[in-house]
């Protein structure tokens, strides 16, 4: 795939109508370095940092951790790199951490939640983060925060690892940008003050969509039983976008779906302007994206909706037959 798409690599992901479209990659392993160089990502919009965890034995030391994170960096060239703190917990079980027997765990004691109540991993995380940068800019994000304390709290957990970095007279970032994931429906209605507070926001569409239609994303009976282009999903989207651009907060959006062309198409009809996926995606989203019109899309997607469309799929691939 990547050999196809090799020609607009280096094309800067503009539309036919002139709007930039942001394509950064999801990654989280070091074997995804590479693809930051050959896929054409603007940068990493999602790094997972689970998986460093997850493949030993027992927990990673700081030190392991810094030099990993100072490798994804040096990888990065100072492209952006959004690291997300630990997301265990649900799906993700670490293998020397008693496991729960929690009768829900994708809704149990997972991500920040573990985090702010055993701040051990975190702390250390965040400060191997610290070190890593070594005075490069740091993009931290916080998975499945569900309200505006959690973020508060994370973010003070932050605040006081730099400020030991600081006594301890280590270089600090020459910048440092504290976000989130959006992944509960809880927080497309947080508080306005939740917007301006947050440096940035990504949607994180698997978790996001898994809970906005009560559908697990690991079983096969119902994952892929409601459209991502369903007209009440793509409207609560649309809806978490207009909030962020109030407060003038950056927002992105990092589930599969980004990686999907027509999905990302509607996403960024609707007003994504960052778009973070698997690095074999970049190509052909971004083959779709210099094509299209986003206003005739959002048309689309709008008529579809006022008509009572149960999804715009039907409508926006009707729109794509006409372009072509
Ligand atoms: C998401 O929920 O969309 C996401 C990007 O995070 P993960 O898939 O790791 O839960
Ligand atoms: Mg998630």
């Amino acid at each position: 795939a990547l050999e196809r798409y090799a020609s607009i690599r280096d094309t800067p992901c503009v539309t036919a109508c002139g709007q930039h479209i942001g394509l950064h990659m999801n990654a989280g392993l070091m074997a995804d370095l590479p693809s930051l160089a050959n896929s054409g990502a603007e940068g990493v919009g999602l790094f997972r940092t689970e998986l460093q965890f997850l493949i030993r034995n027992q927990m990673p030391k700081r030190t392991e951790l810094a030099a990993i994170y100072a490798r994804v960096l040096d990888a990065a060239q100072g492209r952006r790199v959004v690291f997300r703190t630990l997301d265990i917990g649900s799906d993700k079980v670490l293998p020397y951490m008693k496991p729960n027997d929690e009768p829900n765990p994708a809704l149990g004691w997972r991500a920040i939640r573990v985090g702010l109540d055993r701040p051990g991993v975190l702390r250390m995380q965040l400060q191997a983060l610290l070190r890593a940068s070594g005075g490069r800019p740091l993009s931290v994000m916080f998975p499945f925060v569900a309200q505006l304390d959690e973020y508060r709290a994370a973010r003070a957990e932050m605040d006081k690892a730099i400020a030991r970095e600081r006594r301890l007279g280590h270089t600090l970032p020459e910048k440092i940008e504290v976000g989130a994931m959006l992944e509960t429906p809880s927080l497309a209605y947080a508080p306005d003050r939740f917007f301006a507070e947050v440096d940035f926001l990504s949607i994180g569409g698997n978790d996001l969509k898994q809970f906005f239609f009560a559908a697990d994303r690991e079983n096969e009976r119902v994952r892929r039983r409601y459209d991502t282009l369903n007209t009440s999903f793509l409207t609560f989207i649309e809806r978490i976008v207009e909030r962020a651009d109030a407060a003038g907060t950056p927002m992105s959006f990092c589930g599969e779906d980004a990686g999907r062309p027509v999905e990302a198409l509607c996403l960024a009809a609707i007003g994504l302007r960052t778009l973070s996926m698997r690095a074999p995606s970049i190509g052909p989203v971004k083959h779709l994206l210099l094509r299209a019109d986003l206003g005739a899309v959002r048309d689309v997607i709008h008529r579809a909706r006022e008509e009572g469309e149960q999804s715009v799929r039907p409508a926006v691939m009707e729109h794509l037959r006409t372009m072509a």
